[in-house]
């Protein structure tokens, strides 16, 4: 029988046990495996972490960033050495497939690339003489405490939005990652030990609801930043503004397509394809729904279900499986229950996943490929996140209707176009109410160079995770205006 670990806290340079009397699994969605024991840490333990990063701060905000970006560029080298591991970390805990997981790994690398560059980044902006004599400047200063608290679906990237501008401004730092997903910021911490970063700069916390709202009120964490769903990231944002707090919230989504009838069909369905059911439609830019206008549908249609059917689902870590299960059992009793609704709402159900069974993985959260057509454009089925393989499909007869369509929904995460027109991606562009846009592409992801700008309920704050937004979020500006009369220095 295999023992099976109780996963450690990291504060303030230590690895420690919790000391938490409450406990969740994690569990491998493919194998139902017990993977590791997660403390629900307690408020205490956050307040261990905030006291180790306050004292931290005093001296890390003067470390000049020159020094500060040394760090990141040993942990990007060590990222880099131990990237297929984390990987396959990734897939073990969260069930996407491997070559999906090193996409995520990448892009969390790309974000310690970018925050390399803060001393750029960070500068402020002067003018001398902005009245005689006078010269003003506005500097940028780190805020002190700051903390993220993580979702389950990118347990590589996610924390990377912000962790390494948090800590290149100058800031230290708190990681709560999902306590569905703990092992690959387990993995990831103790490369961030490597670096030798002065202890107190980075804490990590396992834990859940507890965990959480002891760093929402806790009078010394400055930011947070959180990633999740939308009724979470709803509480998250007011509960730490009401505590005075600085906080970004991206939560739920969901993401339309539009297919024209001018779209390159084939490249349109591999793509949609793989916006839909890639990490099992657990993104939070999966296509949900398609919305096909004039004699696209019929083309579009038909392509999808071919597709569809023909998926490779299993293990992610098993060569050739396309798509991985979802996160958990209950998740999965959600997605169906979804789909069985959809049906009841009047759409037809072109290709069913349920029912999956994958040979040697009987114990797994499978779910395939799943189409309903003709969804109902007012019911709940196209306006729930479903955050499983399940592409709602919609006709409508012409761009204008589509795009209304698309700007009547709660969310504004993402939404893309197909089409071989210039001037209708313009329109779509210039009109779509969503804050990632994609033409001809799937999953529109800004990369770490551009802020992650989600909109409406999925989003709350003004600034965005990535790249100039990150750094203005974690710093504060100051200005300062200064008279130096000369007749007051004798000397020269
Ligand atoms: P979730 O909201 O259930 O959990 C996110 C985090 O919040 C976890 O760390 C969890 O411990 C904590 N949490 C959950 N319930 C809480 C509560 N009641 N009080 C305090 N803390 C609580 O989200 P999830 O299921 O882990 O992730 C999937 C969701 O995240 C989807 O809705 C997806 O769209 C969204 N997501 C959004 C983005 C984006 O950029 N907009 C990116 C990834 C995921």
């Amino acid at each position: 029988m295999s023992i099976i670990s109780t996963l450690p806290n990291y504060i303030n340079g230590q690895w420690c046990a919790s000391s938490a009397t409450n406990y969740s699994n994690a569990i491998n969605p493919a194998t139902a495996e017990i993977l590791a024991q997660v403390p629900l840490s307690t408020a205490a333990e956050v307040n261990q972490a905030v006291v180790a990063a306050s004292a931290a701060f005093v001296t890390w905000r003067r470390t000049p960033s020159t020094e500060r970006v040394q760090y990141l560029f040993k942990l990007k080298n060590l990222l880099e050495e131990h990237y297929e591991d984390l990987a396959r970390t990734i897939t073990l805990e969260c069930g996407k497939t491997w070559a999906e997981s090193k996409g995520e790994m990448r892009r969390a690398i790309e974000n310690v690339e970018v925050a390399c560059g803060i001393p750029m980044m960070m500068q402020g902006t002067n003018l001398e003489d902005i009245a005689t004599g006078i010269d003003e400047m506005m500097i940028r200063q780190p805020l002190g405490v700051a903390a993220v608290i993580c979702p389950f679906n990118f347990p590589g990237m996610i924390p990377f939005w912000f962790l390494p501008y948090a800590i290149a401004t100058g800031n230290t730092y708190i990681v709560k990652p999902s306590e569905k997903v703990p092992l690959t910021m387990q993995k990831i911490f103790q490369l961030l030990e490597k670096t030798s970063l002065p202890k107190g700069v980075i804490n990590l916390i396992n834990g859940a609801k507890e965990a959480v709202d002891a760093i929402l009120d806790h009078p010394q964490i400055r930011a947070i930043s959180f990633v999740g769903s939308t009724p979470v990231a709803k509480y998250i944002y007011s509960r730490a503004a009401a505590n005075g707090k600085r906080v970004q919230c991206q939560g739920g989504a969901k993401n339309p397509l539009i297919v024209l009838p001018d779209a390159d069909i084939e490249m349109t369905t591999r793509i949609a394809a793989d916006s839909a059911f890639g990490c099992a439609g657990q993104r939070c830019l999966a296509a949900s729904v398609a919305i096909t206008v004039g004699n696209a549908r019929q083309s579009f249609t038909e392509a999808m279900a071919e597709t569809a059917k023909k998926r490779v689902v299993g293990n992610g870590l098993d060569k050739g499986v396309e798509m991985g299960p979802v996160i958990d059992v209950r998740s999965k009793t959600r997605i169906e229950a979804l789909i069985q609704q959809g049906i009841e709402e009047g759409a037809n159900l072109l290709v069913d996943g349920r029912k999956a069974n994958i040979s040697g993985y009987e114990q797994g959260n499978f779910i395939r490929p799943t189409i309903l057509q003709d969804v109902n454009p007012v019911g709940e089925i196209a306006r729930t996140e479903i955050f499983g393989p399940v592409l709602s499909l919609i006709h409508l007869d012409s761009i204008d209707d589509a795009i209304a369509l698309v700007n009547s929904g709660q969310y504004g995460n993402m939404a893309c176009l197909f089409t071989s027109s210039g001037a209708a991606a313009r329109k779509f562009r210039y009109e779509a109410e969503a804050g990632n846009i994609g033409i001809n592409i799937g999953v529109a992801a800004p990369m770490a160079f551009f802020p992650f700008s989600g909109w409406k309920e999925s989003f709350f704050g003004d600034l965005h995770g990535q790249s100039n937004h990150a750094v203005e979020f974690f710093t504060q500006t100051k200005v300062v205006v200064e008279r130096w009369p000369s007749n007051w220095s004798r000397q020269f």
